[in-house]
């Protein structure tokens, strides 16, 4: 069997694992050096700010095959991946459009960096094809989607906007730090560049804050010409934790989307709960889509609590679920976006996004399901 048709959980297990042939170990070896001889048989330089350590590059590997990509790039963080890509794609001159409810970070960097280097930007709040189709000018080069999305869990058609791309010849990029590449590969759906916060879900625990690019050879050496220039580098201990939170991915993503559906149902039916946000759930907008582009519903979900429940009585009623920020681990955690993530935006701007001050965005992990469901009925309670 050909090792690029392996399915999701094997390559989270097996792609890209160094094998040092004289110990013949199981596991990838950790590269400490900064300095390699030279000249060597393949006159290679290597240098870890050249992302061209094996550990960099095994870890590179196994996120390019769980993706369907032709090769990819690990980087220092999820931002220097976010940054590293539109720096390396867009010039001066350029237009860009971003779906409007993008990561915070993202957003910032969009705003405050690229109109400094001569690169227009604008924002599209209704994230369809034709949402985008509207806003374009003679000079636009690239399209920007998260899907879902941060916190309302919205959700793109994929397929749509790639060839939106196609057919006016842009670049499509998607954040796919939410859905994860065991829920959805975006590169065979078309689009061209995929970008994730390893921080969160590929990495898993918590414990490393990383980032990569997925897409064809030819974009990832364009990324990482930028990238070296920019100096977002992984260091190989970081790599190696990447790997091994990598080889348990596909498991840890099956539990928390049931984990996250089990809990959006119980909530849907609580009383005092009044809205709640998840593909997964039938009456959620983009259900349909998402039920065609995505494998399964995710680990993330948000919803509204009704009138008469403060949120901060809610919040220190938890036992078991952990109000903090970020996302993806192995831990159930939730946070209020009006107070954390979005806190930035304006009260009114924040309306008009439909993020109102009693939204909890919940982050499944990978607890035992009747457990995070009894802390939910008694802090409900
Ligand atoms: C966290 C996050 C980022 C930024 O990643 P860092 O690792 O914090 O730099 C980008 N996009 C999304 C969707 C995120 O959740």
């Amino acid at each position: 069997m050909s090792s690029e048709k392996r399915k999701p959980a094997t390559q989270c297990v097996h792609a890209g694992t160094y094998f040092d042939q004289h110990t013949r170990g199981v596991t990838s070896p950790i590269f400490t050096a900064t300095s390699y001889g030279f000249p060597n048989p393949d006159n290679a330089s290597l240098y870890p700010r050249y992302y061209n350590i094996p550990n960099q590059r095994v870890v590179a590997e196994k996120v390019s095959a769980l993706e369907e990509g032709e090769d990819a790039l690990v980087l220092g963080s999820g931002m220097a991946a976010v940054s590293s890509t539109l720096m390396a794609l867009l010039k001066p001159g350029d237009h860009a459009l971003f779906q409007s409810d993008i990561y915070g970070g993202t957003h910032h960097f969009v705003v405050d960096e690229l109109p400094r280097y001569g690169i227009e930007v604008s924002f599209v709040d209704t994230p369809t094809a034709d949402g985008f189709a509207d806003q374009l000018r003679s000079n636009t080069r690239l399209l920007y989607i998260e899907s879902p999305s941060n916190p309302l869990l919205r959700v793109v058609d994929i397929a749509e906007l790639a060839s939106l791309g196609k057919q006016r010849g842009l670049c499509t990029v998607i954040d796919n730090t939410f859905a994860t590449p065991i829920n959805q590969r975006p590169l065979a759906g078309g689009i061209d560049v995929v970008l994730h916060s390893g921080t969160k879900y590929l990495n898993g625990h918590s414990d490393v804050n990383c980032g990569a690019v997925v897409g064809s050879c030819e974009m990832i050496d364009q990324v990482r010409g930028v990238a070296i220039n920019h100096g977002a580098t992984l260091d190989v201990r970081a790599c190696y934790l990447l790997e091994r939170g990598l080889r348990t991915l596909a498991l840890r993503v099956r539990q928390q989307n049931e984990n996250a559906l089990r809990l959006a149902r119980f909530l849907q039916e609580h009383p005092r709960v009044a809205t709640v946000n998840y593909p997964g759930l039938p009456d959620h907008p983009g259900h349909e889509i998402a039920a065609r582009q995505m494998d399964g519903f995710g680990g993330m979900l948000s919803f509204e609590l009704a009138e008469e429940l403060p949120v901060a009585t809610v919040l220190e009623r938890f036992s078991l679920v952990t109000p903090a920020l970020s996302l993806g681990g192995v831990e159930t955690l939730i946070c209020v976006p009006s107070q954390t993530s979005h806190s930035k935006m304006s009260p009114a701007d924040r309306q008009r996004a439909g993020i109102s001050d009693r939204l909890l965005r919940l982050s499944a992990g990978i607890e035992d399901a009747e457990d995070l469901i009894e802390d939910f009925a008694q802090a409900l309670a």
